[in-house]
């Protein structure tokens, strides 16, 4: 086994030129044991819509596999649903004693936020992945608005809107699952 080792590792690196499936990957990474393939094949099959999986894929995913996909799927969607249709504000938001025009800052945050972000959020071609919603937000321009406002909620949504999160933590909670059920 040892004396192999070597040979799996190379080529599974060199495979990894290869453009495979992401199904096959993972069906390569159960039969091989290579762990650090799970999360990269994971992470395509996710944002891959079900209807451009292909025989290939049907063939080497079993259906409890692609059960705990779809489902993350339809929970990502949802999630996505959430934070889109609803701009996001922190708690205390509506108390900012130096601001003396928030009313705008609202305002500005809100058109920003259903005209710009929703639309990248819900693009069905490349959606923007939701931890990366305050960095998109951060540069976009929003004229009229207090930059401390701007920057009190762009804190905020870093370290603890739930909204951001979610779908990182549905795609590492799949990536954990499939580990535990291959390792
Ligand atoms: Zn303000």
């Amino acid at each position: 086994m040892w004396d192999i080792l070597p040979g799996i590792n190379f080529a599974s690196r060199e495979l990894l030129h290869f453009d495979l499936h992401p199904a096959h990957c993972l069906y390569l990474a159960q039969k091989y044991d290579l762990s650090n393939w799970i999360e990269g094949a994971i992470r395509r099959l996710i944002a891959s819509p079900l209807e451009r999986y292909t025989n290939e894929s049907t063939d080497t995913l079993p259906f409890p596999l692609y059960q705990i996909i779809a489902t993350a799927k339809e929970s990502i969607t949802l999630d996505r649903m959430r934070l889109a249709n609803h701009p996001p504000f922190p708690p205390n938001f509506d108390g900012q004693p130096y601001c003396s025009h928030h009313e705008t800052c609202k305002r500005v945050w809100t058109e920003k936020w259903f005209y710009t972000m929703g639309r990248r959020i819900h693009n069905p071609a490349s959606p923007l992945p939701l931890l990366k919603v305050p960095d998109a937000l951060e540069a976009l321009d929003h004229p009229g608005m207090n930059q401390e406002c701007k920057s009190s909620i762009l804190t905020w949504m870093r370290q603890s809107c739930a909204g951001v999160q979610r779908e990182e933590i549905v795609i590492r909670g799949v990536i954990a699952t499939v580990h535990d059920m291959f390792m």
